[in-house]
């Protein structure tokens, strides 16, 4: 298995409860949006992609701080 440079993050939102009536602004851009992350917060699909990518980054940046994978 070969870990990609970049993370790259796909969400299924195709549950309604991804959706609202209501357009809000998104959690992680000035856009407004009606869909919903896991959280029921507004937020794009692709935004909310791009930072779970980055959660997983900040993740794997930590094991490698730690030395987790060295053991
Ligand atoms: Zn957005």
């Amino acid at each position: 298995m070969t870990a990609p440079k970049t993370p790259s993050v796909v969400l299924d939102w195709g549950d309604s409860r991804h959706w609202s009536a209501k357009s809000r602004p998104c959690e992680y851009c000035p856009g407004l949006t009606h869909l919903l992350d896991d959280e029921g917060r507004p937020a794009h699909k692709t935004c909310a992609e791009a930072a779970a990518a980055a959660a997983a980054v900040a993740v794997v940046d930590a094991y490698r701080q730690e030395g987790a994978w060295a053991r």
